[in-house]
């Protein structure tokens, strides 16, 4: 029996629902219109077709990108993957945060020993530390890869990615170095333009922008990118570049949710920041420490540190029901430990609390006095 806990569920960077609008899209393309998109021959192959091509339209506008430009895989991970090796196998090294996602991380030093010269520092908000990333960039050779996390799964700080991309580009121009950003966090949270942000190469995912999960994108900037080698080889599917059968149902749930997410930007924003503000004002007599950059963040998270408690465990045991994150649930034990650890920011006094579209302020004022009665014992 399935229970629904929606409300009271405070960790929606790990994962969302799927949104009423991209069920009901998705809905027809799993049992009525089954047509394999890549046939010729058959009128629903040609609905499933038009069904992709209407999807591309919906996310490329609200990334701000061109149709073509979009390769659809199963998820950010996998697009992540997928041009860290290109780099790889060119013998290119791969800069990369200490505090990027695993998917990052783990595949950037896949096989490498020494890999201090290829990750740069951040400062304790979660922001570039842009001395030592300039010392990294100076050693890099002509036509390496510079991956950038533009929303921080555990903190929320969002980079100003003009002022980054704009140093590389610039300040660097003769070492041609190309721009990954991982945006898995930032899709449908606010509103950027792959084009205007002068990168090379953006991952995303469905599932946390209220689309389904197993389905992401891949954004090749086609003014700087004439070719990438295909990740998975087959049947020759989107261009030769990901083969394996379209999901149609999954690519149109993700297509609508990115539809929904372009009208409700600014209304799902005012929503998290009133939750924001509720929680903060309920829990105002405790001893805490807001993490992250507190000036540009992502509106619907919130990572705290408890002072005056050495283990938070019996905090967090209360708090079960409340689905609250002390980790990147989307990630590994380690992952988490590396991040806070970089940061200087105690795991075990740690929690990180996200919301979504269905929290509501009842549910937020209970997170705050559970978390309130827990501590004060
Ligand atoms: N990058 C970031 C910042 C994430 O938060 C996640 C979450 O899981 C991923 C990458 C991996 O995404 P996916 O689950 O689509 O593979």
């Amino acid at each position: 029996m399935v229970r629904a806990m929606s409300k009271t569920f405070f960790d929606y960077n790990s994962t969302t629902p799927v949104c009423p609008e991209a069920l009901n899209a998705m809905l027809p393309y799993f049992s009525e219109v089954f047509a394999n998109p890549s046939g010729q021959t058959s009128e629903m192959s040609w609905q499933s077709q038009s069904a992709i091509k209407a999807s591309k339209k919906q996310i490329a506008s609200l990334i701000g990108c061109s149709d073509s430009e979009i390769t659809f895989t199963s998820g950010a991970t996998e697009s992540i993957n997928w041009v860290f090796e290109d780099f790889q196998k060119r013998g290119l090294p791969i800069l990369i945060s200490d505090i990027d996602h695993d998917a990052s991380f783990q595949k950037a030093l896949q096989g490498k020993d020494n890999c201090g010269d290829f990750i740069f520092t951040s400062n304790t908000d979660g922001s570039v530390n842009l001395e030592d990333f300039s010392k990294k960039l100076l050693n890099l050779p002509e036509g390496a890869l510079v991956s950038l996390l533009y929303a921080h799964n555990e903190l929320g700080t969002i980079l100003n990615l003009e002022e980054i991309t704009s140093l590389v580009k610039e300040k660097f121009k003769q070492k041609k170095l190309l721009i990954h950003v991982d945006a898995t966090q930032a899709l449908g949270k606010f509103k950027f333009n792959f084009r205007k942000l002068k990168i090379d190469f953006l991952s995303c995912s469905a599932h946390k922008v209220y689309g389904p999960k197993g389905v992401g994108a891949l954004v090749v900037n086609k003014d700087t990118i004439s070719s990438i080698s295909p990740f998975i080889c087959g049947g020759g599917q989107q261009d030769g570049l990901r083969s394996g059968t379209l999901n149609t149902p999954l690519i149109v749930g993700f297509g609508k949710a990115c539809e929904i997410a372009s009208l409700k930007t600014s209304e799902d924003k005012a929503h998290y920041l009133k939750l924001k503000k509720l929680f903060l004002d309920e829990i105002k007599d405790l001893d805490f420490k807001l993490n992250g950059d507190l000036e540009c963040s992502l509106a619907n998270t919130i990572n705290i540190t408890f002072g005056g408690w050495k283990n938070l465990a019996p905090l967090f045991l209360e708090l079960l029901p409340y689905s609250v994150s002390q980790s990147s649930a989307c990630s590994t034990e380690s992952n988490k430990k590396r991040i806070l650890s970089s940061l200087d920011i105690p795991e075990a006094q740690t929690l990180r609390i996200s919301f979504g579209r269905t929290s509501d302020e009842e549910a937020v004022s209970g997170l705050a006095q559970k978390i309130k009665s827990t501590l004060r014992g």
